[in-house]
């Protein structure tokens, strides 16, 4: 009797006849523009592999030197025996990155605020996040037992209504560049707001590493603002091309995490192989090679901009500087029926709706890759006509 306890059948025939049942696809290449999905040969509008550097030559090269010196796992937590020189190294170089006193590396993206928000605030204590925060930042919150409180995505006459209300120590939450909407969260303006009201700030920096900033570090250096954000976190996984997460601060802050952060202290340090790449990676993207790659993703942003505001009637990328264009459709059906049109044509932008987006906010989320050639962007708009 345990299945009808828990309504397995039931709530996933419940999503499919709602339409919102997703399933998993299989990709039988190397991530890069062009992959083979499920058994065809696609053009790939939905990766975040922005600069095109999961398949890179010269760093899968570096994976294989580190699996020969290092071999393929690294035995233990951070804090047993699993701390090799190599995850130090790859602190340093990210500390050096986005200009704070230490950094520190978890297994992923996702660990870092699950571990980092509940070892910094607890009951008694408010998280204020913006509404359109990673699932992350609001399970990290959830998870440290803290009030919760929510602003309307970039309303930062809300988010001072809720600073001033709150009580306890106060934790701004917020994405640089947003996941979905690709959209850049007005962070001169909620850096003043935190520091007149004594609170702190958390900024997740995922989509915006290796793509914004003159040196490639993100919105946080692209803004000048490194000193004033009080926690910088993000994921070597998307344009850095690798696996694994970091949270970046003073040496104070990232001393504690080492003793508090949960998901750092019980989990595997991450694989030696990894830790090189992410840190050759973050090295590569500083550099002119890496410079002229990340203007010819600024160039494919500009041009995809300018022929998406040709075509629409209804919506304006303007202002576009990240690679994330949400081409919004609404209604959940419809989405999934245009990347299913797309599809057919060989072109995969992936249907996004609830629970990863507001229901009837449902979209195509398009995202760019320096790799694009303008042929394929012109394909792109071609199939979305
Ligand atoms: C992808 C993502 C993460 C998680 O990073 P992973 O390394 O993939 O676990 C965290 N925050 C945001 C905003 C993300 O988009």
């Amino acid at each position: 009797m345990k299945k009808e306890l828990f309504q397995i059948e039931k709530t996933v025939l419940d999503l499919e006849q709602s339409h919102l049942k997703r399933v998993l696809r299989g990709t039988n290449s190397p991530s890069g523009v062009e992959i083979e999905f499920q058994g065809r040969k696609i053009l790939n509008f939905s990766s975040n592999d922005y600069l095109g550097l999961a398949n890179e030559p010269f760093l899968n090269e570096c994976a294989i030197q580190a699996i020969e010196q290092w071999g393929t796992g690294s035995g233990a937590a951070r804090l047993i025996c699993g701390n090799l020189k190599i995850h130090e190294q790859l602190e340093e170089g990210t500390a050096d990155f986005k200009g704070t006193e230490a950094a520190l590396a978890f297994s992923s993206g996702f660990a870092v605020p699950i571990g980092v928000i509940p070892a910094l605030v607890g009951k008694g204590d408010t998280v204020i996040l913006d509404k359109l925060s990673h699932a992350c930042l609001i399970d990290g919150a959830k998870l440290s037992g803290a009030t919760i409180r929510v602003f309307p995505h970039q309303n930062l006459d809300y988010l001072e209504k809720l600073l001033k209300e709150s009580s306890g120590k106060k934790l701004i939450v917020t994405e640089s560049v947003f996941s979905m909407d690709g959209d850049l969260a007005p962070l001169s303006k909620i850096v003043a707001l935190k520091e007149k009201y004594g609170a702190w700030l958390m900024v997740d920096e995922a989509h915006a590493t290796g793509v914004l900033g003159g040196r490639g570090a993100g919105l946080i250096e692209s803004l000048a603002l490194s000193s004033q954000v009080e926690i910088q976190m993000g994921t070597y996984s998307k344009a850095i091309g690798s696996s694994g997460g970091y949270v970046a601060g003073s040496r104070k802050l990232i001393d504690l995490l080492i003793n508090r952060a949960r998901s750092f202290l019980f989990s595997t340090a991450n694989s030696p192989a990894t830790s090189a790449v992410s840190l050759k990676a973050i090295q590569w993207i500083q550099s002119e090679a890496g410079k002229k790659r990340r203007d010819l993703l600024s160039a494919n942003i500009r041009l995809l901009s300018q022929k998406l505001n040709q075509i629409s009637k209804d919506q304006t990328f303007l202002d576009q500087q990240s690679p994330i264009f949400p081409w919004i459709v609404g209604d959940e059906i419809k989405a999934v029926a245009l990347s299913q049109r797309i599809l057919e044509r060989g072109i995969l932008a992936v249907a996004i709706r609830y629970p990863t987006v507001a229901r009837k906010k449902a979209r195509l989320r398009i995202s760019l890759s320096a790799k694009h050639r303008v042929s394929q962007i012109d394909q792109l708009i071609q199939a979305i006509l």
